[in-house]
């Protein structure tokens, strides 16, 4: 499977200009190409291909100096980019967002295949014009294999990072022959069968939004094109990359503990949890940063051979994890404990309701035929490399 690691870049002003020039002719080819395609499809109905769209760049890259003193590498991946967004577009099932021409400014990325860079010590070498100009790498751990790519970006912060896509093999850790159901909730981030592996809702989430808060007053107050709204425009851009990184940690650990202690887990599918909820807990779950946190649980099940399954989160909350009898009231959000007639059965609501989510008896009940529809999760094209 595939991973990214991500480092921390020493970029030198001189540096920094060449690897503008390289962002801009990626600006340049994208919309170019970009063109290229709206207009033979307006007038022709003919497709553009991926074959005649680099045949297009060469031509390009004759004409134009500027364009051809840039490394090609990274003019070649935007191709590659632009003809996977077509494709989505007219991907009849799951159609994607129409692609849209970039704006000066808005495009500080570049990626290299294994062909167009190389690493050297701690030099990353042919990022820029004929490897003249190679790139300090703060390597803050050790890649675990050869990278087959690197994309070079600068963040809303003015920060440089390079990023790069590694092979790794799934570690087996073997069965540990627990599995649980896992709750995902406003009171707790998220409930598992077992106290000890609950986890709390992230201290710092609060303090982050405060904070990020905070800058976005500061930066209403300035007035629009002043150097003053500029500079509280990086400040908040810091804050809210800060945030971001701290999550992204935060939710990785998490998530490792958990994978790592149980083979199976099995969670909520929030697609449906979305469709059946009303839209003010819609916007909570999507707030609380669920759905991302279970795409990254997913990957770090498959990374040691263990498995997240998503399943239909209907009535969890309501069934007795007991008896398996339905209450006959919906519990309201703030009643936090569950109480089963049948069986007497008294338990914390997401507690009950994470045994409820354990695949294990999912799989039983869906055995005995009460039709229960367990799917397996499909982790989304690109997050496993997040
Ligand atoms: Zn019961």
């Amino acid at each position: 499977m595939e991973a990214r690691y991500t480092y921390r870049l020493q970029v030198s002003p001189a540096q920094q200009r060449a690897l503008q020039e390289v962002f801009d002719s990626c600006r340049f080819v994208w919309n170019t190409s970009l063109g290229r395609w709206s207009d033979l499809w307006r007038y022709e109905q003919v497709p553009l291909g991926y074959v005649s769209m680099a045949a297009e760049l060469t031509d390009w890259r004759g004409r134009y100096e500027w364009l051809a003193a840039v490394p090609v590498t990274p003019q070649q991946q935007v191709q590659r980019d632009l003809d996977k967004a077509v494709r989505a577009f007219y991907d009849k099932e799951h159609p994607g967002r129409r692609p849209r021409f970039k704006k000066k400014g808005s495009h500080s990325t570049a990626s290299w295949n294994v062909n167009g860079f190389s690493l050297r010590g701690d030099r990353l070498c042919g990022a820029v014009k004929g490897g003249r100009t190679p790139l300090r790498v703060v390597w803050s751990r050790a890649l675990p294999s050869v990278p087959k790519s690197v994309t070079v970006y600068r963040d809303a912060a003015g920060r440089w990072w390079a990023s790069f896509v590694v092979r790794i093999g799934p570690e087996d850790l073997g069965a540990t022959g627990a599995t649980t159901g896992l709750d995902v909730g406003l009171a707790r981030f998220a409930t598992t069968e077992f106290a000890d592996a609950d986890i709390p809702n992230p201290r710092f989430a609060r303090q982050a939004a405060k904070a990020l808060a905070r800058s976005q007053r500061n930066l209403s107050r300035k007035v629009k094109g002043s150097h003053n709204r500029a500079k509280a425009k990086t400040a908040t851009a810091k804050v809210a990359a800060h945030t971001a990184s701290q999550r992204k940690d935060w939710q990785h650990k998490q998530a490792c503990k958990l994978a790592r202690r149980l083979d199976r887990i099995g969670v909520e599918d929030l697609r449906i949890k979305n469709m059946v909820r009303n839209r003010r807990l819609s916007r909570a779950i999507s707030d609380a940063g669920w759905g991302d946190f279970l795409s990254v649980l997913a990957w770090q099940a498959r990374k040691v051979g263990h498995e997240v399954v998503r399943l239909d989160p209907r009535y969890t909350t309501q069934t007795c994890s007991g008896c398996g009898a339905k209450a006959k009231h919906r519990l309201g959000l703030a009643e936090r404990t569950f109480w089963c007639d049948g069986c007497g059965l008294v338990e914390d609501r997401d507690r009950n309701a994470a045994r409820n989510l354990n695949p294990d008896r999912w799989d039983k009940s869906v055995r005995v035929g009460q039709g229960v529809d367990g799917r397996k999760t499909l982790v989304p094209a690109g997050t496993e490399a997040a």
